[in-house]
């Protein structure tokens, strides 16, 4: 790992050059206060201050929907052929990050996704550092900073970035315009270090994940999961834009007039009624509060047994978007109450 700067006004050159040379793709403002991850289409349309996009960065290597491969009578299987092009994702924050890291972890185990890392292998990341609205949950999750997965990352200062080179394709991007960059100097690298002192004293919420694997297994039969899951919707949102939620269903569709079936994987959430329904008509979640409890079981308990670490990145997006108001912490702490 390098660093170097970056002054605010070379970035709109900087990433005019990256996006001739690869699809790059950054936030930008769809809403009054949403944000989409979109194609580069100049600068002038890069939300450098968003917090978070509606959807995750997922749906560039897990779309929401899309074909494995057809089948036609006496033609036998096709796969996808389409070779996915080099790209850059500008803009992402820690949480994000940690959340690729884990999709990776979740399609590498076992048989290894190629639908996942075909696209995934071909895409680089730009991060982006950020500062914490009330819905922010990451520095409980230990997901504030971030040392790996990204390539380059810009921490924001008065004038300049300070940047962090960290891998050989971050070294490439760099020099697609060495002009820009420069060695930081002593005051720079004082003024990173208080940047990091102020962002840590703004984290409003506060979650305690200590011994809690232990303690939602030690209240599966609590009346919470109940009292919560007469709030839930159960509308699947929250599943829908976790960047890190990777449940999916699998449908053939038939064309009568060629004989030619798709099979597609599509989005499915935890949430919804039908998600555990097998034929027969057996459902392992009918009830509301199974299913209310399941998505919390899931992201704090079963990965962390395999991988050391949760699901939940902290990134706030199931807080903010859930019509119930229904909020992580809130159900934590009455767990642990
Ligand atoms: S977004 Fe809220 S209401 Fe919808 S399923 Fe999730 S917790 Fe329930
Ligand atoms: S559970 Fe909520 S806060 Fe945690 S990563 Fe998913 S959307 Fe973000």
């Amino acid at each position: 790992m390098i660093f170097r700067t970056l002054t605010k006004e070379s970035l709109p050159g900087f990433l005019d050059t990256v996006s001739g040379s690869y699809r790059l793709v950054v936030p930008e403002q769809k809403g009054r206060d949403t944000y989409a991850f979109r194609p580069y289409s100049g600068f002038h349309k890069v939300a450098m201050g968003f917090l978070r996009t509606v959807i995750p960065p997922k749906q560039f290597f897990f779309p929401p929907r899309e074909g494995l491969f057809q089948f036609t009578t006496g033609a036998g299987i096709e796969t996808a052929t389409d070779e996915p092009p080099s790209s850059i994702i500008f803009g992402l924050h820690p949480c994000d990050l940690h959340g690729i890291d884990i999709l990776d972890r979740v399609f590498s185990y076992g048989e290894r996704d190629t639908f996942y890392w075909r696209r995934r292998e071909k895409t680089g990341f730009i991060g982006l550092s950020c500062l914490p609205d009330k819905y922010c949950l990451c520095k409980s999750m230990h997901t504030d900073f971030i040392v790996d997965i990204y390539d380059l990352f810009l921490y924001t200062l008065d004038d300049v970035y300070m940047v962090s080179v960290r891998t050989a394709l971050g070294d490439d991007l760099v020099r697609l315009r060495p002009d820009l960059f420069r060695e930081p100097t002593a005051g720079e690298i004082a003024e990173y270090k208080d940047r990091i002192e102020e962002r840590e004293a703004k984290f409003t919420r506060i979650m305690d994940i200590t011994n809690l694997a232990d303690l939602l297994t030690l209240e599966y039969k609590s009346d919470v999961w109940e009292r919560f899951s007469q709030r839930c919707l159960f509308c699947g949102s929250c599943v829908m834009v976790c960047p890190t939620c990777q449940c999916f269903d699998v449908f053939d569709s038939t064309d009568p007039l060629t004989n030619t079936t798709v099979r597609w994987r599509r989005w499915d959430a935890c949430m919804r009624k039908d998600y555990a329904l097998v034929t027969g008509g057996h459902n392992f979640r009918g009830a509301r509060p199974e299913r209310f409890r399941f998505r919390y079981l899931h992201k704090e308990i079963g990965f962390a047994e395999m991988h050391g670490k949760p699901t939940c990145t902290g990134c706030g997006r199931c807080s903010e978007t859930c019509p119930a108001g229904i909020d992580m912490v809130e159900v934590v702490r009455s767990i642990r109450e």
